[in-house]
């Protein structure tokens, strides 16, 4: 199995983690997935431009472009013969002494990648489901793909621990997003998802959800919603390149609607899957 290393192809078991890294040390670094449909990057651009994006806004320099960057998955996926499943990747700000502020002169950033199988399981995207509620702890910029996901972290476990597959979390009764996923809602009809703010990660799901909905006569609004919306709403589905769009059946053991997938919710996994088919072929 090969992995990317600083932009070159190597093998997975020739790399090691630095303990200096400043990855490992602080979380001080970002990542993306990027999913693969048969043997094609999907939403790559919006990706890596997202990748950017986060790496800009914490002052970490990419010595490549997007474009190159690309070329370095293209090349993996090759290697590795991916037919269906991800790409993780991250960039650290490199390994150097401890020393919370950044190293200067600035030193070469750590940037690895490696490819993951996913074997198409539909049973969660056609049974549903269950969620607990869960407050909002995370920090102000949650726009930031940061390798620092411990907020995120103890809300899975929260979810895991009551046998549930997402946390939801709120800020003052305000819904932001899943522990590793969007959250959006449908009420008579109209489909209302948080505001792309520092207080969520704008998901390429969300995003592609959205260019769906716009482009099929779906009303939808980017609009703030409270916990009592999300309780009361006709349907409620995640979004993510892993999970792509999935039914939340249940919130804290209290169904959502009749406690099935909706409507709503199962044409925008269809036109998910047809956009999908168009982009990378099926
Ligand atoms: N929100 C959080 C906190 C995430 O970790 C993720 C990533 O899986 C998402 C939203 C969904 O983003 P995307 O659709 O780009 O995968």
């Amino acid at each position: 199995e090969k992995v990317i290393l600083n932009g070159k192809i190597t093998l997975k078991t020739d790399i090691k983690v630095d303990f200096e890294d400043r990855g490992y040390q602080f979380g001080d670094g970002i990542y993306e997935v990027i999913r693969v449909y048969n043997g094609q990057l999907f939403t790559s651009k919006e990706h890596l431009n997202r990748l950017m994006a986060s790496a800009k806004s914490i002052s970490l320099a990419i010595p490549f472009t997007a474009g190159e960057i690309e070329g370095h998955l293209q090349q993996l996926i090759q290697e590795n013969q991916l037919e269906n499943g991800m790409i993780y990747m991250q960039f650290t700000r490199g390994v150097s002494p401890r020393n919370h502020a950044f190293p200067a002169p600035a030193i070469d950033s750590v940037y690895v990648a490696y490819t993951k199988p996913i074997l198409h399981s539909s049973e969660n995207a056609t049974a549903g489901v269950k969620t607990i509620l869960t407050e909002d702890i995370r920090w102000l910029r949650c726009d930031i793909k940061s390798l620092n996901l411990l907020g995120n972290i103890l809300a899975k476990q929260k979810a895991a621990d009551a046998g549930c597959f997402e946390a939801l979390q709120h800020r003052d009764g305000i819904v932001t997003e899943g522990s590793s996923s969007n959250v959006s809602i449908v009420i008579n009809g109209k489909v209302k998802t948080h505001p792309a703010t520092n207080l969520i990660l704008n998901g390429i799901s969300r995003q592609v959800m959205l260019g769906l909905c716009k482009d099929n006569g779906i009303p939808f609004s980017e609009q703030t919603y409270t916990t009592e919306e999300l309780l009361q709403a006709d349907e409620v589905f995640l979004s993510s390149t892993t999970a792509e769009i999935l039914p939340v059946i249940e919130i804290d053991g209290k169904a959502v609607g009749n406690g099935t997938p909706g409507p709503f919710t199962r044409k925008l996994q269809k036109l998910f899957q047809d956009e999908v088919a168009k982009q990378c072929g099926s």
